[in-house]
C-alpha cells in the first residue's frame, strides 16, 4: 500500500467530473487499497478517488470506525428530509461548515468483488454519501455551505 498525496481546493482537478468504472482490475483494487491507508492517516471519514487526482467514480466512506464502505460507482437512489449539520474536507483543510443536506439517503454501488450492494444512511452518514458523490461531480462543501464556523486561533 502506498500514501497518496491529497489535492487540495484550488487544484482544477477538483472541478472536474469523474469517469465511471467499467471494470475492477487490480489497478482500481490497489487504488481502493492505497485511498483507504491515505484517509486513515489523514483522520478521515471519507474520500474520493478525485482527491488523490484520479478522475474514477470511486469513493470510500467510514464515519464509524470499522465499518468500511468502498463504492464503486456509487449513485443516490433515494433522499428524503433535511438536516442541517458540521462539515469539512480533506482537500480544505481548516475550514468548517454548516451545509444543508437530505436527511436520509440511499446510494446504490459495486463493491470491490463486483457485487450490487445497498447502503441507506441518516445523519452523519447520510451527509457523508451526498459529500463523497458530490465530489465525483465536481462538487465541493463548499458549495452547499450556509455559514463558516469561526475556528478559535
Ligand atoms: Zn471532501
Amino acid at each position: 500500500m502506498a500514501l497518496l498525496n491529497i489535492v487540495k481546493e484550488g487544484d482544477p482537478i477538483l472541478r472536474k467530473t469523474s469517469r465511471p468504472i467499467e471494470e475492477i482490475t487490480p489497478r482500481i483494487l490497489t487504488l481502493l487499497d492505497d485511498m483507504k491507508e491515505t484517509m486513515h492517516a489523514a483522520n478521515g471519514c471519507g474520500l474520493a478517488a478525485v482527491q488523490v487526482g484520479v478522475l474514477r467514480r470511486v469513493v470510500l466512506i467510514e464515519v464509524e470506525e470499522g465499518k468500511l464502505y468502498e463504492m464503486i460507482n456509487p449513485r443516490i437512489v433515494f433522499r428524503a428530509g433535511r438536516q442541517e449539520a458540521e462539515e469539512g474536507c480533506l482537500s480544505v483543510p481548516g475550514k468548517w461548515g454548516i451545509t444543508a443536506r437530505p436527511a436520509r439517503v440511499t446510494a446504490r454501488y459495486t463493491d470491490r468483488n463486483g457485487k450490487e450492494c445497498e447502503l441507506r444512511g441518516d445523519g452523519l452518514l447520510a451527509r457523508a454519501i451526498c459529500h463523497e458523490l458530490d465530489h465525483l461531480d465536481g462538487k465541493l462543501f463548499t458549495d452547499v455551505t450556509l455559514r463558516y464556523i469561526e475556528s478559535e486561533e
